[in-house]
């Protein structure tokens, strides 16, 4: 499954018909292969506040060359601002002052994080004024052009160590199709990450046990894949027609496998048993089998309409409450939902599965807060993708798929990996304060920004 325009428009005649006829250009995009260092570039510091002290030395530890001070004719692959510091309308300038200069020398590529402090913890002109970061991030997002991303990370106060994981996820091809993201770290009293101590950046997952639900093709293959780069043990779920093609994606994983249909009405015990039994346990939970059944609302019927609630969100809250009850999910532990742009902007035809999806970042909500005082380190975050080519979207008609790829930043569709990536961000040991977050893994699509 490729994309043809982009490959046609990256070709030498296709280059110059998108010129002329005024066509978008997709830039291929930069992604993560393992070995490769994080950032292949200069990552140029700014800005005043709690974090730029420790900025320098938090890139030192994942590898990341950086500079606090613009050289004139230097060209940077990420830059990092902290606005921490900005307690009124009138410090936003500081943003223009830093960025202005230097956009022009960014490569391809680019990365871009503002650093802020999420506005609910503060009162006032400084609440007033980290609010505005979120338009500042996200229309730079819309600016920055050739494959380049833009994030805004707000930090709550005392947990600028917990950055770790973000700015490696942020700042690397990991996150090749994010972008206009925002997101908390430490916003609702979590436990602190113990940053670097003793972790293998290579291997991170070393030790871990992830179940990953529709994991016979697709995203949840991918997220497989990925999870299993990262060091961990995994165990693949899906329906017994897949499992042909599930037990050949474990085999080669060296993973263990069940097949069941997770709306089965034993299905969270035996999934809880089997996890005990053969694994002691799980550390790290993706609820990633779904499915869509559209139809328009006046044409829908009880049965389609319940298999897509069934399967994309009573299935996972049912799944997460048997694996809680049993403590089968071990302290550090991770849960991941899979929502989707739908449930965010809702979609023609689609009423049940942007339900379904919407109920997704709600089950996010609701166990936020639980798990963050819980003091077991476990954290519930949610990917949500837009245009992701999977044999899914190639079921979708040719012209609402042409028109779906391109309705973004980035004018193309994501890969599978780029949701897999996002998924190990949240997944890594030094990701305990990065709680309660909805991630868009959509090039940062125009529907429902
Ligand atoms: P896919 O159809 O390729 O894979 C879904 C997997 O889930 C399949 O292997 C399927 O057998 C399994 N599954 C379905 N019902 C099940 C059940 N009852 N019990 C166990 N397993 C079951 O889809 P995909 O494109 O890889 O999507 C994966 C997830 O990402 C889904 O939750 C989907 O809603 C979400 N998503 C996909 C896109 C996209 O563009 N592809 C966009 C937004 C969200």
């Amino acid at each position: 499954m490729s994309d043809k325009y982009q490959s046609f428009t990256n070709s030498a005649i296709g280059k110059i018909v998108a010129k002329n006829l005024g066509l978008p250009q997709p830039t291929k995009l930069e992604r993560y292969a393992a070995g490769d260092p994080l950032v292949q570039g200069t990552v140029l510091t700014g800005g005043r506040g709690r974090v730029a002290d420790e900025l320098a030395g938090l890139l030192d530890v994942l590898g990341i060359a950086s500079v606090g001070v613009r050289t004139e004719g230097e060209r940077y692959k990420g830059l990092v601002f902290d606005a921490t510091g900005i307690t009124s309308a009138a410090d936003l300038v500081t943003l223009q002052e830093f960025f202005t200069p230097v956009l022009r020398s960014l490569e391809k590529c680019a990365r871009v994080l503002v650093i802020g402090t999420p506005p609910e913890e503060v009162e006032g002109g400084e609440r007033v004024a980290q609010r505005a970061l979120e338009g500042f991030t996200r229309s730079l997002g819309k600016e920055i052009g050739k494959g380049g991303t833009v994030q805004l990370a707000y930090v709550a106060d005392g947990y600028e160590g917990s950055l770790l994981s973000t700015l490696g996820f942020y700042l690397s091809p990991k996150s090749a199709y994010v972008s206009g993201q925002v997101v908390r770290v430490g916003a609702h009293g979590e436990t602190k990450a113990d940053a670097a101590a003793g972790l293998d950046w290579s291997r991170p997952l070393a030790g871990k046990v992830a179940f990953v639900t529709g994991a016979s093709r697709g995203i949840g293959e991918e997220i497989a894949r990925v999870l299993h780069r990262d060091g961990a043990t995994i165990v693949g779920l899906d329906v017994p027609q897949a499992s042909d093609s599930l037990i050949r994606v474990m085999n080669e994983l060296e993973g263990d496998w069940l097949t069941l249909d997770i709306t089965a009405p034993d299905a969270p015990q035996r999934i809880a048993q089997h996890l005990k039994d053969k694994h002691g346990g799980v550390d790290i939970v993706v609820h990633n089998a779904g499915v869509t059944l559209d139809k328009k609302l006046a044409n829908q019927t009880p049965e389609r309409f319940g298999t897509v609630l069934r399967i994309n969100l009573e299935a996972p809250e049912r799944i997460t409450a048997e694996l809680l009850a049993q403590k089968a999910v071990r302290p550090n532990g991770r849960i991941v939902g899979v929502a989707s742009i739908a449930g965010i902007a809702g979609n023609l035809g689609q009423t049940s599965y942007a339900a379904s999806k919407a109920g997704v970042i709600g089950f996010v909500d609701s166990l936020t807060e639980e798990l963050a005082t819980s003091g077991a380190g476990i954290t519930v975050n949610a990917v949500a993708p837009g245009f992701i080519i999977t044999q899914m979207t190639a079921a979708v008609p040719f012209a609402t798929r042409e028109v779906g790829q391109r309705l973004n930043a980035m004018a193309q569709g994501g890969l599978p990996v780029d949701v897999a990536e996002t998924i190990a961000w949240y997944a890594h040991p030094a990701s305990t304060a990065v709680n309660g977050n909805v991630v868009r893994v959509c090039g940062q699509m125009m529907l429902g920004a």
